[in-house]
Parts: structure tokens; C-alpha cells; sequence
């Protein structure tokens, strides 16, 4: 087989990963290659998230296909983190007043669904990823740290205390509050043995030749005028078996050292943080992994998303409107480059996806491995799938005919497609495509949609139409095709009005009347009174 060019960006991280796994070889922890995602449980899963494991996924894949060995993805929930505002859109948010400063996995499902409040976020991580299919490992910071699996991590901070402290503190800044803060930070986070909050303590010494450290429960901080209180509580324990947590940044470096993580992405706004995990993982002895940071997507102004105002796309929107493949097409595109992400680009990223997958069936395998399709359908491909497009349906198509059928019936769409595409049916794509057409057409076509009047010109041809479809009885395109007494048939860019009015006069026109232009040839077998009620809004008599 000759060498194949691979120029898909998940190839050149893959390339990262084999040159990392050349260096390591002799160190490693397991004998998979481990890919990890990591999840905040305070909130729910987004956009953001899917991207994040789908993107994951194709540099998977991508490593795979070069090297055969086997992968794992840990899709990492830190819900031992602590509460320490309430967050949006959950419902009654004054119950967790009480639990501000606990631990995730401590605090009540306001829901009141699952064991605690990570719980339910943890189960609706997992929802959320099953649903699109995703192959990965759950693993919960509550699972590995009360599991005595960070142990080892958590002993070697205590005897790196202060080589940790010393690259930490530089990046801390002036906001962290003041120098006495700052010379006070560490990296642990003791649980409160009596009050069970995290955010409350700091330590006070650290003793590493017996695994322990020493903290006070006195920092009680106010959220929104209420008091969180700390308990007084003094203590001298051990840092193992979840008594202890640590700070976020270096959490990231104590899985990466305790798992032996192989690869992981982040977003661009986390690439200070990534620069000194890799740092604290080293003076851990551990490496870091290779990865990338992506972009972050943009609202239509260019602006930054954020979940408090609102401005983002959300999985569940895009899904309204787009099948998930067009989804996955959007997000797969050059994670490298700030892209807007809001509901206009969803009609051309099915079309684009689609154009993708109808080059896939015709391209050699040298072009097929670097079609976005190649990753999108990786497990159809393994699974010997067809996954081409032949239908030569798209997106704008469907919204095209949604707008001259005027219609929200899936049947009456399908009906049209049929006899366009005989073959489409086979094709699940375009079923998913139908109803997302009719939903985007009503959303965001129809309420800006504006029916220009006919010009005087156009009326006599008009009139000569209405007359004859409502005579007509027939039920046949061929019929109405050939009203001008069989003299020709219509050329598909000319319409029945054509014959009487000059062409210039429609394309003035147009776009309006470009719809009723349309209407005309392909209403062919409906009855008149239905192409009728269409244009007595157009005419005036
Ligand atoms: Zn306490």
C-alpha cells in the first residue's frame, strides 16, 4: 500500500501522541493509550462538552488507524469541587444556601433526583454522551480520591509542597487578594471533618513524613448577603482517601500524573492553567500530556458566549434544525480558528456536510481518509457501512420546497423527494432533514417573509392561470405543463407566466415571486383549488 498523505488535523495530534508515546515507553501506567475529557459538575453539560469529547474522539480514532494500538477515553467529573455560588437555571437555588463551601457530591439534588447534586449533573454527563454514541470511561474525582486511588498523587504533592507552591504563586496575581493570601496558598483543600465544607479551611502545616497536614476551618466567606459560615474546627490528618482535595490546576496535574494521561485538549481560555499543570506534573515525575487548545465559539456578533447571557447555541437547539451529523461536521472544522456558532450556519453546515459525504463515495482512499466523513462515520466505516450520499437532496433544497408547498407536512415534503430521489428513502439522513427543514422555515424563514405584489404586466397571464386551474378537473402535471395547448413544454427556468410575460418582468421580481414561479411547475399534480388558495393572496382582481 503507498504511503498516505494524512493532512486531517486529528492526524497531525496523533502524531503529537506517537512522538510522546516514543519518549515514554519505559513509564507507562497501562497498556492502552489514555485519552481524557474533563467535566465541571456545578453546571450542566453543553455544546462546549460535546465538542470536547467529539473532538477527542477523532484524535482517537486518528491514533488508531495509525498505530492499531488499543485507546480508552476517561471522561473526568471533579465533583469533589466545592459549591461556591448557585448556579443558574437550577431549580430552588435557596436550598443550596445552606450547602455553599460543601463538596458536589455532598450536597442535596435540588432535582431531587439522585443521591446528591454532582450525581444528577454526573447522570445527565452521561445521558448527554450516550445519546450521540460516545465510547468512553466515567470516572468520578468522589470515586477516586475516597477510593484511595490519588493517594499515591497526593503524598508525592505533600513531599513536593513547596516546589508546588513555588510555580503556583507567580500566577496567582494581585486579584487572588493580598500577600498574606497568597503566602498562605496551598495546594490541598482539607474537607472540614466537622462541617463537611471544603471552601472554608486552608492549612495550616503540613507534615510530610507521616502523610499529614494540619488545617483550620475559619475562612467563612458571604454569597449574596448570606453568611457561610466557617465551623472553628482544627485538625491534624492525612491527606489520603478524599480528607483532602486539592486546587483545580493542580488537580488536573494529580490526574494526569496518578492516570498517566496520554492526550488532552482544552479550551483557549485554559492555556495558562495547562502550561502550569504541566509544570506541577513534571516536579511530580510524571509527564505531561501532548494536546491542543481550541477556540472557543462565538455568538453572531462575535462575541464571546456566555451561559449567563444567554447568547449561546445549546446540542438541543441545534437538533431542532440540524441532524447531529451536521452538528458534528460544524464543530469538526479547524478547532484552531474562532468561529461563530448561531443558528444561521446550520442550513449551509448540512449542506457542506452532505457535499462531503457525496465526495466520500467518489473519492480514492487517499482523499477519503481526509474527509471530514472519514471521522464523522468512523464507526460506520468499521462497521462496513455504506455511508455515501447519492440523493443529491440538500438542505436548501428542503427549504426551498417547505417554502412553495407552504406546508408543515412531512408527508407532502416526502412526497416530492420521492419523486425526485427515488432511492432517498434508504437514506435516514434525510427523514432527520425533512422535519428540521419545516421547524427552520418556520422559525426563522416565514415570520420575515415578504410576498411582493405582481406587476400589472404579470396580471393577464395570472388571470389566464387562475381561469384554467380552476376549471381544471385533472389531476395531472402533464396537463397543466402543456396549457398552452401542447405547443412546448416548460424548460424548467421558465414557468407557465413566462409565456405571456417578458422573463425580465419575473426576474425583476424575484425573490418573491421566484417562489410562485416555482409553484407553478411543480404543483403539477395537485388539485387547483390548492395552487388557487396559494395565489389569491398574490392577486387582486
Ligand atoms: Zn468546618
Amino acid at each position: 500500500m503507498t504511503e498516505l498523505d494524512l493532512k486531517a488535523w486529528p492526524y497531525k495530534e496523533a502524531e503529537k501522541i506517537i512522538e510522546k508515546m516514543a519518549n515514554t515507553k519505559s513509564a507507562r501506567k497501562h497498556d492502552f493509550v489514555l485519552f481524557e475529557t474533563g467535566f465541571g459538575p456545578s453546571g450542566l453539560p453543553h455544546i462546549g462538552t460535546f465538542a470536547e469529547v467529539a473532538r477527542t474522539t477523532w484524535v482517537r480514532n486518528a491514533y488508531e488507524n495509525m498505530t492499531g494500538e488499543k485507546t480508552k477515553i476517561f471522561t473526568f467529573s471533579d465533583d469533589m469541587d466545592g459549591l461556591r455560588a448557585v448556579p443558574d437555571n437550577i431549580p430552588n437555588g435557596e436550598l443550596l444556601i445552606p450547602h455553599l463551601g460543601k463538596p458536589l457530591c455532598e450536597i442535596p439534588d435540588p432535582f431531587g433526583e439522585e443521591e446528591s447534586f454532582s450525581a444528577h449533573m454526573n447522570a445527565r454527563l452521561r445521558g448527554f454522551l450516550d445519546q450521540f454514541g460516545f465510547d468512553y470511561d466515567f470516572k468520578s474525582s468522589k470515586d477516586q480520591y475516597r477510593g484511595g486511588h490519588f493517594n499515591e498523587g497526593l503524598i508525592r504533592i505533600l513531599q513536593k509542597y513547596e516546589e508546588v507552591r513555588n510555580v503556583v504563586l507567580p500566577t496567582l496575581g494581585q486579584k487572588r487578594g493580598s500577600e498574606a493570601d497568597r503566602s498562605s496558598w496551598s495546594p490541598f483543600m482539607p474537607v472540614c471533618s466537622q462541617c463537611g465544607k471544603v471552601y472554608t479551611t486552608r492549612v495550616v502545616d503540613v507534615h510530610p513524613e507521616t502523610n499529614e497536614l494540619t488545617y483550620a476551618c475559619d475562612q467563612g466567606f458571604e454569597y449574596k448577603g448570606n453568611a457561610v459560615p466557617a465551623c472553628g474546627n482544627t485538625e491534624r490528618m492525612l491527606v489520603t482517601d478524599g480528607r483532602v482535595k486539592v486546587g483545580w490546576k493542580v488537580d488536573w496535574a494529580l490526574r494526569w500524573f496518578v492516570f498517566g494521561v496520554d492526550y488532552e485538549m482544552y479550551g483557549k481560555d485554559l492555556i495558562e492553567s495547562a502550561a502550569l499543570s504541566s509544570k506541577i506534573v513534571r516536579i511530580l515525575g510524571g509527564k505531561p500530556p501532548a494536546g491542543m487548545f481550541y477556540e472557543m465559539f462565538l455568538d453572531e456578533n462575535g462575541e464571546k458566549i456566555s451561559k449567563s447571557r444567554g447568547n449561546g447555541l445549546e446540542v438541543d437547539e441545534w437538533l431542532k434544525y440540524g441532524p447531529l451529523e451536521s452538528l458534528s461536521w460544524f464543530i469538526y472544522q479547524n478547532p484552531v480558528k474562532a468561529r461563530k456558532l448561531f443558528f444561521e450556519v446550520i442550513p449551509k453546515s448540512v449542506d457542506d456536510y452532505l457535499g462531503d459525504r457525496e465526495r466520500f463515495g467518489t473519492e480514492e482512499e487517499a482523499e477519503r481518509v481526509n474527509n471530514p466523513v472519514f471521522f464523522l462515520a468512523q464507526p460506520d466505516i468499521r462497521a462496513g457501512k455504506k455511508v455515501e450520499f447519492t440523493s443529491g437532496i440538500s438542505y436548501s433544497m428542503l427549504l426551498n420546497l417547505v417554502n412553495v408547498l407552504n406546508t408543515d407536512d412531512h408527508e407532502i415534503i416526502w412526497n416530492y423527494v420521492r419523486r425526485y430521489a427515488p432511492d432517498a428513502e434508504k437514506d435516514e439522513t434525510i427523514d432527520a432533514m425533512i422535519d428540521r427543514a419545516i421547524t427552520y422555515y418556520t422559525d426563522f424563514v416565514a415570520p420575515t417573509k415578504e410576498y411582493a405584489e405582481p406587476t400589472d404586466e404579470m396580471l393577464p397571464a395570472l388571470a389566464q392561470l387562475l381561469a384554467f386551474l380552476k376549471s381544471y378537473e385533472g389531476n395531472s402535471a402533464e396537463d397543466i405543463q402543456n396549457l398552452r395547448g401542447g405547443q412546448r413544454k416548460w424548460p424548467e427556468t421558465r414557468c407557465l407566466v413566462c409565456c405571456d410575460v417578458p422573463h425580465a418582468a419575473w426576474a425583476r421580481a424575484r425573490p418573491p415571486s421566484g417562489d410562485l414561479h416555482s409553484a407553478l411547475w411543480r404543483q403539477g399534480d395537485d388539485r387547483a383549488d390548492r395552487i388557487q388558495s396559494r395565489l389569491s393572496p398574490l392577486i387582486h382582481f
